[in-house]
């Protein structure tokens, strides 16, 4: 998940935030943590509480985290949302150490996952239809509400999690452990638009911006055999892009380019996590074609201008990660085609300075922690 500055009253969650103690009868286990409890604090080595597993539960060793922009504007309360302490981390790939005694799905030794959902209600017609991401009540990895304990939910920048078994994934072992990791926020979030918008070999796809999901966009899109372009500011993303998988990238500041791509493209996923103009890439959908916003959470400045899509029946839409069921099939595919994220591995003591250098975008195209750092 991305956000931007000053989005507060944008982003509704219904995660209860409430401050409570961890109920007497619950069996907890201490955990080492990265975390911080201030907007201002460097997150800094904390103990955390997990719960014993309950018979649902699977307890998982962390061996990676992945380091999304989500995690940043949480730990800093840029949503003005945050409730303190935070540890935040949504992209998480470990070893099953634990496995309460009603678990069906997984087993001690599997290498599983973990991405931005640990719960929801069930019973709505979102979770019945596998869009627990749509669920009004689901609870996130962190900053969520933990009602086993009472308490917030922390995410994967500490040793262990235990997670419900239901929102636990299996991951193809033949993968880069660390590579796989941003599948479960930057990956599925671009995944889940291909789906549902059913890119395909005969399908035009443009991604705009490229970073963490950028990145993930083209190689998906690629893989499922569409023609990429990619959108880009500068020509010194040219030949990066191509590497990913692009066939074509239009310079957006380009003019004569910008025209030359007019009325191409089934779908476009947007990436770009600020505000920034639409209108000239609403120009460039084909008719009945769907822009995508998957980056940027606010008001559009400048607003959007309906003439072009009244015209041709285009769209603008959002899309949300992905369902626990459409993850799976995600890392299932990834496993298939060899996909995994070009990532930097760095140690849990340097995320502050991860944090600084994402902000400018100095990163090709996610940080990873190694987790066996917090270990030393
Ligand atoms: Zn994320
Ligand atoms: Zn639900």
């Amino acid at each position: 998940m991305r956000g931007t500055k000053q989005s507060q009253n944008v982003i509704k969650t219904s995660n209860k935030l409430t401050k409570l103690k961890p109920t007497d009868k619950m069996k907890t286990k201490q955990v080492k943590a990265y975390g911080t409890q201030s907007p201002e604090a460097d997150l800094k080595e904390v103990q955390i509480d997990r719960r014993e597993v309950l018979s649902k539960d699977v307890e998982i060793d962390i061996l990676y985290c992945g380091v999304c922009h989500s995690d940043l504007h949480f730990a800093r309360n840029d949503w003005g949302m945050t409730q303190y302490p935070v540890v935040p981390g949504h992209e998480i790939v470990g070893k099953v150490t634990k496995v309460g005694s009603a678990v069906s799905k997984h087993k001690v030794g599997d290498i599983v996952a973990v991405g931005c959902l640990v719960d929801s209600c069930r019973t709505c017609s979102s979770c019945k239809n596998d869009l627990e991401q749509y669920c009004p009540e689901w609870v996130g990895t962190y900053g969520g509400f933990d009602k086993h304990l009472q308490t917030n939910t922390h995410g994967g920048y500490s040793e262990a999690i235990v997670v419900d078994e239901d929102f636990v994934l299996q991951v193809p072992n033949h993968l880069d452990l660390a590579g796989v990791a941003p599948v479960l926020c930057a990956g599925i979030t671009t995944w889940s638009p291909l789906r549902y918008w059913n890119v395909n070999k005969d399908s035009k796809v443009a991604v705009v911006g490229l970073g963490g999901l950028g990145h993930m966009a083209i190689k998906l899109a690629h893989a499922l055999g569409a023609h990429v372009t990619l959108f880009s500011r500068s020509t010194n993303k040219i030949e990066d892009a191509k590497a990913l998988g692009a066939h074509e990238v239009v310079i957006s500041t380009d003019q004569s380019q910008m025209e030359k791509a007019m009325g191409q493209f089934d779908l476009i996923l947007d990436t770009v996590p600020y505000e920034h103009d639409f209108n000239p890439y609403i120009a460039t959908l084909k008719t009945n074609g769907t822009l995508v916003v998957l980056g940027y959470l606010g008001p559009l400045d400048p607003p959007l201008v309906t003439v072009p899509m009244i015209m041709g029946r285009k769209s603008i839409a959002g899309s949300l990660i992905g369902g626990i069921a459409e993850t799976q099939e995600l890392l299932d595919f990834c496993g298939k085609h060899n996909i995994t994220s070009d990532i930097e591995v760095v140690n849990i003591q340097d995320i502050n300075t991860a944090y600084e250098r994402m902000l400018k975008s100095d990163v090709k195209y996610r940080f990873v922690i190694d987790m066996k750092s917090l270990k030393n």
